[in-house]
């Protein structure tokens, strides 16, 4: 997740039920704190409808 810059809001988007919620890089464990992106969409669970289908959005919700 190195390659993320600090700015950038991170969405969780379950591509099952199309539930989104924001997604907190300091909530991950320490071993996946710098896991490739891949490897941490694998492991998201939806919290609503229990897929592991997970998709991660980058995006700046700022102005810039
Ligand atoms: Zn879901």
């Amino acid at each position: 997740m190195n390659v993320t810059p600090q700015h950038m809001d991170i969405m969780a988007e379950c591509t099952a039920c199309g539930e989104k919620r924001e997604f907190l890089k300091k909530s991950l464990p320490q071993g996946l704190q710098h896991a490739e992106v891949s490897d941490v969409e694998k492991r998201l669970k939806c919290a609503s409808c229990g897929a592991k289908a997970g998709k991660l959005r980058f995006g700046s919700y700022c102005d810039d």
